[in-house]
């Protein structure tokens, strides 16, 4: 792997930059492997990484019907944080955040982490004590976060109308913020495919070989392909490959939609969240508004959602930022995600022998990539849930001992 620093680029400037090497290899589909990996989104790359990194397993391909980052893992609004209320949660998406703090570093890749403050408003008495039961909460887990006053949140975004929506004050995660996602994508593709392990895009899986309870053979678009274990991350479609391997999953499939706006010159300092007006926005490096809201509510698999949401979004948008008005939507677009009844991921096994599973993210995974690959990682080189995912096994929905996130991740993200 060329490595990139500051003198690397400076030494291919000199050289008119034509010396730069893919950041990772295009390898033809080998006839079988140790670990298949299924989805090349943000967590199925991250899992192929740290099963090399951590487990020296690198007889791995990570198959992809498109292309990497296609899916959510490149659509999503960049939102990262760690505020969840039950212990088992806040311990692993504290640990996604904390790996995340260090990515740049480990994968030699500027994910452009951005820890500019995630702030809920406050619009309410009853939300200001239940924002101070979630700061002692979340204390007593060892994350940081804490309530500021409405003056405050009016220094902090002067742009925002204080009165529409009363503001009181807010909830604020000064560690949360945003990240490029693409070059979550990529740097995790780099440094896996780094150690060997094969990405093949354009690869659609379509059906499973089975030998008694065991998936032998992966049929794709490319061709068969032996497998000894198989690890499953492709979001939106997880019901869809399950039914396929002979399971099922209680997932269901929406479409969330996001938007930004022209550029305009830096105005939004911080992640800013309302859930008077159920909307969230943030200002992009570039200058570009990024927006997004509720859920289309109803089931879907096409990448497209209605104008219904797109018009609630900027409306909200406008409420709380009346000055956006005169700002142009520059484009809009939309990813499936996988929705379960308590807004907690599935982590671990299934009911195939050689097949586990990630999925279940909902509208908030993108801030968990590298806590989901690193756990879907240890189950595939060990054969047993890591000790952060048990409480996340599918069994929970047989027990009925959910991990009821719904409050924390809701439109939140
Ligand atoms: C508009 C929007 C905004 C969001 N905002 C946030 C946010 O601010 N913060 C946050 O934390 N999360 C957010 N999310 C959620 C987040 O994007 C997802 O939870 C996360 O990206 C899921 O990653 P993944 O790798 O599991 O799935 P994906 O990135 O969707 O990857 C799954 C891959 O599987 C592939 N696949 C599917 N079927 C097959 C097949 N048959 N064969 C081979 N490959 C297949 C797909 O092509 C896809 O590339 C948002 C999502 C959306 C859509």
């Amino acid at each position: 792997m060329q490595s990139y620093s500051f003198m690397s680029l400076v030494r291919h400037a000199l050289r008119g930059n034509t010396g730069w090497r893919p950041a990772w290899r295009d390898p033809q589909l080998k006839p079988s492997y140790d670990v298949v990996i299924l989805g090349g989104g943000g967590h199925g790359l991250a899992t192929a990484y740290y099963l090399a990194k951590n487990h020296g397993i690198t007889n791995v391909a990570v198959l992809e019907k498109g292309w990497i980052g296609g899916g959510n893992s490149g659509r999503n609004t960049t939102v990262v944080r760690s505020d969840y209320m039950f212990s088992e949660s806040a311990a692993m998406y504290d640990l996604a955040l904390r790996l995340y703090e260090g990515a740049a570093r480990d994968l030699n890749f500027n994910i452009m982490l951005s820890q500019r403050g995630y702030m809920t408003l406050i619009h309410s008495q009853h939300m200001l004590e239940a924002a101070q039961h979630k700061v002692n909460w979340l204390a007593c887990n060892g994350i940081d976060s804490e309530i500021i006053s409405r003056e405050r949140v009016q220094r902090m975004v002067p742009l925002l109308n204080m009165s529409r929506n009363p503001v009181l004050g807010a909830f604020l995660q000064r560690r949360g913020g945003t990240i490029r996602h693409d070059a979550v994508v990529w740097g995790f593709a780099r440094g896996a495919s780094a150690r060997g392990v094969d990405i093949v895009q354009n690869c659609e899986v379509l059906g499973f070989e089975k030998s008694g309870n065991r998936i032998a053979a992966i049929e794709t678009s490319r061709g068969r392909v032996a497998c000894g274990t198989v690890g499953m991350a492709v979001a939106g479609h997880s019901s869809v490959l399950a039914d396929m391997a002979g399971f099922r999953l209680p997932v269901t499939s929406h479409c969330l939609q996001a938007m930004v706006s022209e550029p305009i010159r830096p105005v939004l300092d911080h992640m800013v969240m309302s859930p008077g007006t159920g909307v969230y926005i943030n200002q992009t490096q570039k200058g570009e508004l990024v927006m997004g809201s509720v859920l289309d509510l109803y089931h879907s698999y096409a990448q497209r959602g209605t104008f219904l949401t797109i018009e609630k979004t900027i409306t909200s948008v406008v409420e709380m930022f009346p000055v956006f008005a005169q700002t142009r939507l520059m484009r809009h677009w939309s990813g499936i995600v996988d929705v379960v009844p308590d807004s907690s991921p599935i982590l671990g096994p299934t009911p195939i022998d050689n097949l586990y599973i990630n999925c279940g993210w909902g509208t908030g995974g993108f801030k968990a990539i590298p806590a989901g690959g690193t756990l879907l990682a240890h189950s595939l080189a060990t054969g047993r849930p890591h000790p952060l995912a048990q409480r996340f096994g599918l069994d929970r929905f047989r027990s009925n001992r959910l991990v009821d996130e719904g409050a924390a991740s809701g439109i939140a993200h």
